[in-house]
């Protein structure tokens, strides 16, 4: 049997989340032959899940440079990939979301016209500049793919409405409940792996724990100063403590230094490999986030989440009920999160778990779609 070949392109933390499981799907297909490409735009966070996931990228094109622009970035994505696919030779090219990886994995892909499968597709906020740049990245990618893996019925009916075949849209769930679930098996058979946190769990003495985390560009500036002080209210509370793994973009660092300084509540911690972030949801008791993985995270674990940005692609976590749009606003934050901690009956009415962006097996179906288009 001749195999095709798959190229699958990831550059940061959350695709290397939600690609692994896509890889050892896709890999579990005979008929494939699967290759792996890293742009490393994120390199740290990047390796620290190719070390958890057990992933040794077949090519790493190591294209982070300190503080460059996205048009550099891009520039060098697009040549860079370009010259791995000339390379390499691929069938088709999987890409995963809405980073400058994808959309330039993407449109390489379609100057060779090789077919793309897009993972996550028909995410919209329907807003250009929120997220920046990942709404106009990710509407790049769909006039260009083969094949559309939308995680929900909301984001397929998105994509419908950009008149994308409807034939080529897939629901399949989101792998990134596929990689939590994995992770929570290989924690619970081996505890080692998040041991890292148990100290946390102690310090916590009775405290109410608030894991917080923010990266989103579109926040660096005004938004950042406002969560910032938000966060440092919430600290003045002597019932609850923070635990905050910073992102480590300078924007987030310099203004957390700069504003909140050192409090005996607010535990800024350097990024956390996966299953420590895993066990540090599964600790917390609320989550403040602008993160868009973490959004898919929390209602699947039951945990009230606060989502500091004015839009979210995620629809689906809100109309459940374990997800609230809290936006960049100082007071809204303080007071939504106050809510939480003193009214029971609201925390109740937000913490129980859903999952409604997957059931854990996405990166299979997405895998036996991939594999049948070559027997057609
Ligand atoms: N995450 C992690 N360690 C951390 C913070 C987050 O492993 O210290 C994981 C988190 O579980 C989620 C992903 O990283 O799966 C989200 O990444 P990020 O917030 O950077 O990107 P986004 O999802 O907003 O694109």
């Amino acid at each position: 049997m001749t195999q095709r070949t798959v190229l699958v392109i990831f550059g940061t933390r959350p695709e290397a989340i939600k690609l692994f499981p896509v890889v050892r799907a896709l890999a579990d297909q005979p008929a494939l032959r699967v290759r792996t490409c890293v742009t490393a735009q994120h390199r740290g966070l990047l390796d620290q899940v190719l070390a958890i996931a057990d992933l040794a990228p077949d090519i790493d094109l190591d294209l982070m440079e300190p503080g460059q622009t996205l048009d550099r970035l891009t520039a060098r994505l697009l040549t860079g990939l370009g010259e791995v696919m000339d390379a390499e030779r691929p069938d088709l090219v999987v890409v995963q979301g809405d980073t400058a990886t994808a959309m330039a994995g993407a449109l390489a892909a379609y100057y060779r016209k090789l077919p793309v499968a897009h993972v996550e597709a028909g995410l919209r906020s329907g807003d250009i500049y929120h997220p920046w740049p990942e709404e106009v990245n990710r509407r790049i990618v769909a006039p260009i793919a083969t094949w559309h893996f939308a995680p929900t019925d909301t984001a397929a009916e998105a994509l419908r409405r950009e008149t994308i075949d409807p034939a080529a849209i897939h629901v399949t769930g989101n792998t990134v409940i596929d990689a939590l679930l994995w992770t929570q098996g290989r924690i619970a058979a081996d505890p080692m792996l998040a041991a890292g946190l148990d100290p946390i769990a102690d310090r916590l003495a009775g405290r109410r724990l608030v894991l917080v985390t923010t990266h989103r560009r579109e926040n660096f500036g005004d938004g950042m100063g406002a969560i910032a002080r938000a966060i440092g209210r919430i600290a003045d509370r002597e019932d609850v403590a923070l635990l905050f793994p910073m992102h480590p973009n300078p924007s987030v660092g310099s203004v957390m230094d700069a504003m909140l300084g050192e409090r005996g509540n607010v535990w800024r911690i350097p990024p956390l490999d996966y299953p420590h972030f895993v066990r540090a949801l599964e600790l917390c008791d609320i989550v403040l986030t602008d993160s868009g993985g973490v959004q898919e995270e929390a209602p699947a674990l039951g945990k009230p989440v606060l989502v500091m940005r004015e839009t979210t692609e995620r629809p689906e976590g809100v109309a459940a009920g374990t997800a609230r749009l809290v936006g960049t606003d100082e007071n809204r934050i303080v007071s939504e999160v106050f809510t939480l901690l003193d009214n029971s009956g609201a925390y109740a009415a937000m913490a129980r778990a859903h999952n409604p962006f997957g059931d854990g097996q996405a990166a299979t179906r997405i895998a036996r779609i991939i594999a049948d288009a070559g027997r057609a």
